[in-house]
């Protein structure tokens, strides 16, 4: 009914949380541990499987930690480009923090059940969407890519409805904070700007302490705590999308909600790794415009930011003495937007720099950095890859072999060498219309006279037999070879569906403490195809919002 929706929406104004309590579920199953995970909050793995049913019991949210006080935070944002107002935790419940020596972690759990902000919806998250954010948050980690963080994953035994009947589980995550752009664009837009300031102090004083040092309090428009808190901000996020873009990782939702101040990849949802090389690439079945494309991630982190600068710029005019009794007529001075533009001119370079830096170590250029080498380089042989739709992280991969074919004496067997590896990364294209004979010629040539020259020069000249052979591990070392595509991702989920959920955690060992070894151990050796082509049924999978 009208009524029933009302109440379900209701605004929780003048607050950035509410207290809120996880459901109790019927069968709570402990599925997965990430040791890693576990180690940042002072855990491990075998405490959790030493006693699976207490484990499944707490971390499911049915039995409650003492001194745990749970609580659901309260955010807006911007989705597809249109403000949605109120959004907050509609299945996320904060079960408290956690602060020892790996820093601080608030830990919470996905999928718990109902809280003041789920709106029209159930609370509760499926087994297929938690084993991918499990999954996921854990291997964008080994990658290097900033990220929230799994500590558990539960199988809820709860029959959950979405487009058909699923089963439900629970993501026990971290995250040294889960504050989001949304999170102060919420209060701002209800114009509660001492909401605004008290978040922002929150902010600075857990996770940007140096952001308040040496600011000019007296000056209107900065340089003060708010300004550098957007400053950092906007490096954090420019350095984080420069990481997704050179791991070939497509968000998939980055609406201002599912942004992080802290720059932390969050929120999992219809996520995907390039398979074939492909520009324009959309992950999300439900963003047909492709807002959200692969190649759109810069841009619209850009887009966000300037979300985030808005409720910021009234702290930035006002500076932390602010007294909010006279009312903030909307229109900053032209001192202030000239400090939120000089901080958000800053972010191109920061996210060239970044992707470059990263770029370099993949393709081995690791003693000479030129500013050239990323047109000159790198765009050429991802050109390449988007003419063919060759698979990225393969080709890549491929390119560790580079260095030991240079090593070979006569010039004709290194064209020959060249010219395999190329063969190789053809082999693994899904454009038909691209023929693949000249395809490897003009991957060889590129190869032997482009990427072998720098590659060279970089090495002061020469490869050597044993320093290429150092070079190509220190590749391999950048390069992954096992990555969470999404067929990857759906052989776990049916794995786990028939019975076999103890593969969940073999998965997690080859997407991190493997994910870039050349041989994995004989017990995860039925892993190894997911190093190989993708299969024809793992072609163009999407995922929706829906999960
Ligand atoms: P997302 O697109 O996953 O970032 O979600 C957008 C908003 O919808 C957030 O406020 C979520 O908490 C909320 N939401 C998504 N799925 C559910 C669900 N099953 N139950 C309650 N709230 C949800
Ligand atoms: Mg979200
Ligand atoms: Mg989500």
């Amino acid at each position: 009914t009208t009524e029933a929706a009302f109440r379900l929406s209701r605004a929780v104004r003048g607050a950035l949380w509410s207290w809120a309590v996880p459901v109790s579920h019927p069968e709570p199953q402990l599925v997965g541990v990430s040791d890693a995970g576990a180690r940042l909050v002072g855990l491990s793995r075998a405490a959790f499987w030493d006693d699976p049913r207490a484990a499944a019991a707490v971390w499911s949210g049915n039995v409650r930690l003492a001194g745990s006080r749970p609580w659901a935070h309260c955010y807006g944002g911007h989705q597809f480009g249109v403000w949605a107002d109120q959004l907050g935790d509609g299945r996320a419940i904060s079960l408290g923090e956690v602060v020892g020596d790996c820093g601080r972690w608030e830990v919470q759990l996905k999928g718990a059940g109902r809280t003041p902000y789920s709106r029209f919806a159930d609370g509760y998250a499926v087994r297929r969407s938690s084993i991918r954010e499990y999954l996921a948050a854990e291997h964008m980690a080994a990658l290097g890519v900033p990220t929230s963080r799994s500590l558990a994953l539960v199988f809820t035994g709860r029959v959950v409805q979405r487009e058909e009947e699923e089963l439900g589980a629970i993501v026990a995550r971290l995250a040294p904070s889960w504050v989001r752009f949304g999170s102060f664009e919420l209060p701002a837009s209800r114009r509660e700007h001492a909401v605004v300031q008290a978040l922002a102090d929150y902010t600075i004083r857990h996770h940007f302490p140096d952001a308040a040092a040496g600011e000019a309090r007296t000056s209107p428009g900065g340089p003060n705590r708010y300004a550098e808190l957007l400053r950092r901000v906007v490096q954090r996020t420019a350095v984080t999308v420069a990481r997704w873009q050179a791991a070939g990782f497509c968000h998939g939702v980055m609406n201002t909600d599912n942004m992080s101040v802290l720059g932390l990849t969050i929120d999992y949802g219809p996520f995907a790794f390039l398979d074939a090389y492909d520009p324009g690439f959309i992950c999300n079945h439900s963003d047909p415009a492709g807002r959200y494309a692969f190649d759109e991630q810069p841009r619209v982190a850009l887009w966000n930011l300037l979300r985030l600068a808005t409720p910021l710029a009234p702290l930035i005019e006002r500076g932390p003495d602010a007294d909010w009794s006279s009312a903030w007529a909307g229109d900053p001075q032209q001192a202030t937007v000239a400090t939120i533009q000089g901080i958000l001119n800053g972010y191109g370079a920061a996210y060239r720099t970044e992707y470059a830096q990263v770029m370099r170590r993949k393709f081995g250029l690791l003693n000479l950095a030129l500013a050239t080498d990323v047109d000159a380089v790198v765009q050429p042989f991802l050109d390449l890859l988007a003419d063919a739709k060759a698979d990225y992280v393969y080709a890549l991969r491929t390119l560790c072999d580079v260095p030991q074919a240079l090593a070979a004496d006569a010039s004709a067997s290194r064209s020959d060498a060249l010219g395999r590896l190329a063969a190789l990364m053809s082999g693994r294209a899904l454009n038909t219309a691209c023929d693949p004979e000249a395809w490897t010629r003009r991957m060889r040539d590129y190869l032997h006279g482009i990427y072998a020259p720098r590659l060279l020069e970089d090495a002061g000249g020469a490869l050597a037999a044993d320093a290429a052979a150092a070079v190509g591990a220190r590749m391999r070392r950048e390069n992954p070879r096992f990555v969470l595509r999404n067929w990857v991702a759906q052989d776990i989920i049916e794995r786990a569906d028939k019975g076999d959920v103890a593969w969940v955690d073999c998965a997690l060992a080859v997407l991190t403490t493997h994910a870039f070894s050349d041989q994995l151990p004989a017990e995860l050796a039925a892993a190894e195809k997911y190093a190989g082509p993708v299969p024809s049924w793992g072609e163009g999978l999407q995922c929706s919002c829906s999960s």
